[in-house]
């Protein structure tokens, strides 16, 4: 379904050598994607080199830049049908994943995709809001990596990522051409939830255009008040000194 050597080509600019058998797995989850996108709403990219481009290659850029050591685990917040959390699943069958979202019917699918890929050893899905699992214990401080694409401003999604990555862990946020706008306004949010920017990467997607990636490394504890529940996160941001 979808052009794999066009796929190998773009994960190969970013520095990964998919296999014939990664390569089709991700075939077969486009399969997947375009079957069930008819029945429940999933995504709106339906061509397939949009498929490769704006799900599949965006989601690599995860892995491009922050490279997650062998067995690293990750929680990919917001995880809907499966991004950027099930490409690097694919990509890396060392890793071990969490695909967290507070809507269940996305993550039906997302199961079917685990197990219709043999990945369920490696990743499961958890339907609870971000929020909540930040304050669940064996949850929280738990991953050495969060991930996350399209959920939320990057002041928020740090109240919902920080959280549940580990210190000494990394927040890896997949943003658009606004990302160094979001980047000021979160830099007090990132700064009292326990995280340091490490870096920001700028990515070109064929004629997709231009994809930002934030590197932030928890560098201390996050404060037990956060995450503060919904409401607050939405009407209360984390804007001045506390
Ligand atoms: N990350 C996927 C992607 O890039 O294609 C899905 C993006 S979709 C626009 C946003 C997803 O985030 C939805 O599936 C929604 O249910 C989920 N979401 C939004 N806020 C959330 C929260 N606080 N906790 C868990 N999931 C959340």
């Amino acid at each position: 379904m979808i052009d794999t050597a066009l796929l190998a080509q773009e994960a190969r600019k970013l520095g990964l050598n998919l296999t014939e058998e990664q390569l089709n797995d991700f075939d077969r989850f486009a399969e997947l994607l375009d079957y069930w996108n008819k029945q429940i709403n999933l995504t709106a990219i339906k061509d397939p080199t949009e498929m490769v481009y704006k799900h599949f290659a965006d989601s690599l850029t995860a892995l491009a830049a922050a490279p997650m050591p062998p067995g690293a685990s990750f929680v990919d917040v917001g995880t809907g049908g499966g991004f950027p959390g099930l490409p690097l699943l694919i990509a890396r069958r060392d890793l071990h994943g969490v695909l967290l979202d507070s809507t269940q019917k996305k993550l039906l699918f997302v199961d079917r995709v685990l197990t219709g890929l043999n990945l369920t050893q490696q990743g499961r899905t958890l339907h609870m809001r971000a929020e909540e699992a930040g304050r669940t214990l064996n949850l929280r401080n738990r991953f050495d990596f969060s991930v996350s694409r399209a959920v939320a401003n990057l002041r928020e999604l740090s109240e919902y990522c920080l959280p549940l990555t580990k210190v000494g862990g990394t927040f890896v946020a997949l943003k658009g051409s606004k990302a160094k706008e979001e980047l000021r306004e979160a830099q007090q949010a990132i700064r009292l939830l326990g995280g340091e920017v490490a870096d920001v990467q700028r990515y070109f997607l064929g004629e997709m255009g231009e994809r930002h990636v934030i590197v932030i490394r928890k560098t201390s504890p996050t404060p037990p008040k956060f995450p503060r529940a919904s409401a607050k996160i939405a009407k209360e941001p984390l804007t001045t000194a506390e």
